[in-house]
């Protein structure tokens, strides 16, 4: 068997088309950004993985990038030392402060997870298996996903819109019954039977009068609220009261693992969180304090796919539930979740993703089908993720990363435009 060898390490930012979606943060920004990495071999086969593109983190990936040169893309353990003592020294970055308190364990663990999806990608198609078998096997063809609603306006603030913008046909939702209207087309358009409503952006009992909405109108599909952080302990407190019955999870009401903790005890909703546990070594205090029940993976910042099965075991071990994070992703991501939510036999809920708010890829089409009785992603078929690189469209997202300016994440600075008195405040209900 052959065990092709990195020769080159290309990284290429490209800017892809963004609506106005509202978070705790703000708003984001008419552009989102992302890297694609080619880790290409001395038998040709080339390796694709997609990480965040901001500059900070294109820094690191360039950086690393020179120490891949001559490994074996089987070498794993040898990825994960090169990168890690290349990185010691840098400064902690993350995309947004909506996945958690920036680390050096999450920085150096978003390039080596960066590299290491690109070297299974490689793995598979040099031994024609495909990714979720490498992994261990596919114990389900499909990957269920739901719906990821969010309050949104129907256009980005004057002065937001960029030189190619073009407004989406989705329109505003602001109130219960623009929510249940997106959360309908999504349910129509793609099967979804969950629904995760981005929350932390209006009042509180506002946003639980759309989770009752939700209910009433969607009566047998599991609900999910994540109000990244935004809440006091108080008001998570009297929120969980008032919705409890009504969501299979509550996602990071409060910040921290002792707020998160005190509000657990105080409310029988499953606590779940993508903000308080980002990091191993975040662990052993959400255990001592008992503060969550469900753990939201990311491949992309845990440090891979072999990180985020040591993750699912050790949510095993502490009983506690499986599910999977997003952030704004393209077709290389969306075969790499599916890929590894495959072959996790503990993942307990359906995986959140922001495919349907995505217009532009840098994938050739036909290798992601969903099931739309379902909701459900099939896990590709072909060798390696299963995804080819479409290099007309990466030339062209590229160009549009050159032109856009966008060079990080800002939501809040997005939501200026619109609302010049606005800050970053935690939390602010
Ligand atoms: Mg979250």
């Amino acid at each position: 068997m052959s065990a092709p060898k990195i020769t080159d390490v290309v990284v290429t930012p490209v800017a892809v088309l963004d609506p106005p979606l509202l978070n705790a943060s703000g708003v984001h920004e008419p552009y989102q950004l992302r890297a694609v990495i080619e880790l290409r071999t001395d038998e040709g086969v080339v390796g694709l993985s997609e990480a965040y593109g901001d500059t900070p983190t294109l820094n690191n990936l360039r950086k690393a990038a020179p120490s891949l040169i001559g490994l074996s893309v089987f070498d794993l353990n040898g990825l994960t030392q090169r990168v890690a003592v290349t990185l010691a020294g840098v400064t902690p970055s993350t995309l947004t402060d909506l996945v958690g308190k920036a680390s050096l364990q999450k920085t150096v663990g978003q390039a080596i997870g960066a590299f290491e999806v690109a070297c299974f990608d490689a793995q598979g198609k040099a031994t024609g298996l495909r990714v979720c078998d490498l992994l261990g096997g596919a114990v389900r063809e499909e990957v269920p996903y739901s719906a990821y609603l969010f309050y949104r306006w129907a256009k980005h603030p004057a002065g937001a819109t960029g030189p190619d913008y073009e407004d989406d046909d989705w329109g505003d939702a602001l109130d219960p019954a623009g929510i249940v209207a997106q959360a309908q087309r999504m349910v129509d358009t793609y099967g979804f039977a969950s629904l995760k409503l981005k929350g932390g952006v209006f009042d509180p009992d506002a946003e639980a009068d759309a989770i009752e909405a939700l209910r009433a109108a969607f009566p047998g599909h599991p609900l999910r609220l994540d109000p990244n952080a935004n809440w006091s302990v108080e008001t998570s407190k009297r929120i969980a009261k008032r919705l409890e019955g009504l969501l299979e999870y509550l996602e990071d009401p409060t910040g921290g693992n002792p707020g998160m903790g005190e509000v657990a005890r105080a409310t029988s909703l499953p606590l779940a969180t993508n903000m308080c546990v980002t990091a191993f070594q975040e662990i052993p205090e959400a255990v001592a304090l008992d503060s969550v029940r469900v753990v939201l993976s990311d491949h992309h910042y845990w440090g891979g796919f072999r990180a985020s099965l040591k993750l699912a075991g050790i949510c095993e071990t502490f009983g506690w539930g499986l599910s999977m994070h997003s952030n704004t992703h393209l077709g290389i991501s969306l075969a790499a979740m599916t890929h590894l939510a495959a072959a996790v036999p503990n993942l307990n809920y359906a995986c959140d993703t922001h495919s349907p708010w995505t217009r532009e890829d840098v994938v050739r089409p036909g290798a992601l089908e969903w099931n739309t009785a379902t909701g459900s992603l099939l896990v590709p078929g072909g060798a390696g993720l299963g995804v080819e690189l479409d290099y007309d469209a990466l030339e062209r997202l590229n160009r549009q990363y050159e032109d856009c300016g966008v060079r990080v994440r800002d939501d809040a600075s997005a939501m200026r435009l619109a609302e010049p008195g606005w800050e970053l405040r935690t939390p602010r209900f």
